[in-house]
């Protein structure tokens, strides 16, 4: 806007300048032309004026002069102012003039004409001594014919001078018009002067304000960003990079942290604060990252000078230049070791909670699995208890029910039982229960099971192939116990009664079935097997 103001001013001078100069050159070829052309021919004209009059005077006192000798200068001059005008006009009529002027110089050289011829008349009867028709003819005839001449020459200055009077109107308006222009020019000039002026100090004043304004937001930012970077220095560990990863500055922080003198830091890269305790692809890593221009964040073990590790929170930002390339890194950490280190005890720790949580969990199986089998063993004998056998009296009936097994019952029951402990006491009647399970266990097949029943009392399940017959079975287990001495009490019998599963059936009606045989085996005198039908 200023330099467009400027550039009018200039514009406007320039313009007025070579106005001017035009106008002036215009008034000076016309003052040139008033000068040397018209004055000349005024002066031209005004010699033969004078001259012509001068002449009729002369011829006038010469008729009048009685002295002959007087009377011949007269005629000399006369002479003489003749070709004064004569020559004067012949430089007259070289310039350059107009067709009004030719013509009344033309109507001036025809009345000369007509004059000179009575003039000489008049010289002629004059020095013929005939005074009086010399006279006569000067008077009636050479003089009026003279005022043609004069009258035309008085034309011709007339004329000149109107020329003149119309050039210097010209002039005088050129100079006018040329002051008129000057004077708008200068007045243009100075309001578009003025007009930039008060637009100039106008826009100063707004910069001048707008300048402040920033002057004062920079100052506030400049405090802020003060403030900023000594709450960063106070809080985190700082340092910035070239882009070749060499170290330009370190905050008192990072010295104090790493136990390095700025010196030494400064120009050296990050690798003097190396732990090794990363692989070098994190750094491969990270450096391709920040390189491409973003931001990393990750967590680093770096060695103090004294060798010690220490933890730190990082984050690197890349300064980015113009182009879009790192201009050098700023990094900014947190020390946070002590939370590594808390983090490291437990993780520790966990592991330790993790093994005892594992071993007590195996002991508590152990445990359980010890408690099970108590549970479903019998104390004594160290066969399988009820609970057991029903468990897997259950599990039995519907295998052989899915598979169509044939599955036998056998219930055991030692005969007169209560006689022997009456004879030998309980102990030994003891002793007896478990050898009886012993022989019993021993005897049976890995597939076939063995409970102590209750008491006395005990149970046999087993699945039998077509060939084999449930009552030989059965009674193979009598013979097992009748046919061998029992320490201390000597013979033992027992009497066994049996049932096959039938498909469908309740395992209370199996149960009671054997029960039945077995009562049968009692009634019908014991140490044998009965089968129910
Ligand atoms: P039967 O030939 O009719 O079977 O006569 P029994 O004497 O064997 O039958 P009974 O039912 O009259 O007697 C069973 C006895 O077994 C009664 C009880 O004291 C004894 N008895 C039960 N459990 C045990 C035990 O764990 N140890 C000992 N020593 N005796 C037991
Ligand atoms: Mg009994
Ligand atoms: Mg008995």
């Amino acid at each position: 806007m200023i330099g467009a103001g400027f550039g009018v001013v200039v514009v406007l001078l320039i313009a007025m300048t070579v106005v001017t100069m035009v106008r002036l050159e215009r008034i000076q070829l016309l003052v040139a032309e008033i000068n040397t052309q018209h004055s000349k021919h005024v002066q031209f004209a005004h010699r033969m004026y004078h001259a012509a009059r001068e002449r009729s005077y002369v011829l006038v006192k010469l008729v009048h002069e009685d002295d002959a000798l007087v009377a011949d200068d007269y005629a000399m001059r006369f002479w003489a102012l003749g070709n004064e005008v004569a020559q004067t006009r012949r430089l007259l009529i070289k310039e350059t003039l107009t067709p009004e002027e030719h013509a009344l110089l033309g109507e001036q050289a025809r009345a000369t004409e007509l004059t000179v011829p009575l003039q000489e008349r008049v010289i002629e009867l004059n020095g013929a001594q005939r005074r009086r028709d010399a006279m006569m003819i000067l008077t009636d005839q050479a003089l009026p014919a003279q005022e043609g001449v004069l009258s035309a020459l008085t034309a011709f200055i007339a004329l000149k001078n109107r020329q003149i009077e119309r050039a210097s109107l010209e002039a005088s308006e050129q100079v006018r018009s040329a002051q008129v222009v000057l004077f708008s020019a200068m007045l243009l000039t100075v309001l578009a002067s003025l007009a930039i002026g008060f637009y100039v100090q106008r826009n100063m004043s707004r910069m001048m304000r707008g300048l402040t304004d920033k002057t004062w937001q920079l100052n506030v930012s400049l405090r802020d960003l003060d403030f900023q970077k000594q709450a960063l220095d106070e809080h985190a560990i700082v340092s910035i990079a070239d882009p070749q990863g060499r170290i330009t500055y370190v905050n008192d922080k990072f010295c104090a942290v790493s136990q390095y003198a700025r010196e030494e830091l400064i120009g050296r890269d990050h690798r003097i604060i190396n732990s090794g305790q990363h692989p070098p692809s994190m750094f491969v890593d990270m450096w391709r990252m920040i390189a491409s221009g973003a931001t990393w964040q990750g967590e680093v073990c770096n060695r103090k000078k004294d060798g010690s590790l220490y933890w730190v929170s990082t984050t690197i930002l890349p300064f980015l230049n113009a182009a879009g390339r790192p201009e050098h890194y700023i990094s900014v950490r947190t020390d946070i070791t002590s939370i590594k280190m808390a983090e490291m005890m437990l993780e520790s720790n966990q592991e330790r909670l993790e093994e005892l949580v594992a071993q007590r969990t195996a002991e508590l199986a152990e445990r359980e699995a010890a408690f099970q089998r108590l549970s479903e063993t019998d104390m004594l004998t160290g066969v399988a208890n009820r609970r057991k056998f029903d468990e897997t009296l259950l599990i039995e009936t519907s295998r052989a029910q899915r598979h169509g097994l044939s599955l036998m019952l056998v219930m055991l029951d030692i005969d007169h039982f209560k006689k022997l402990n009456d004879t030998y006491g309980h102990q030994v009647g003891d002793s007896v229960l478990v050898e009886f399970a012993q022989r019993l266990a021993s005897h049976i097949r890995a597939h076939d099971f063995l409970a102590r029943w209750g008491g006395e009392e005990f149970a046999v399940l087993a699945t039998l192939n077509d060939s084999e017959d449930p009552r030989q079975f059965a009674d193979k287990l009598r013979a097992l116990i009748a046919a061998n001495e029992f320490s201390v009490v000597g013979h033992v019998t027992a009497s066994l009664g049996l049932s096959i599963y039938r498909p469908d059936e309740d395992i209370d009606a199996l149960l009671s079935r054997a029960d039945k045989a077995l009562y049968a085996a009692k009634a019908n005198g014991r140490n044998r097997v009965e089968v129910t039908p």
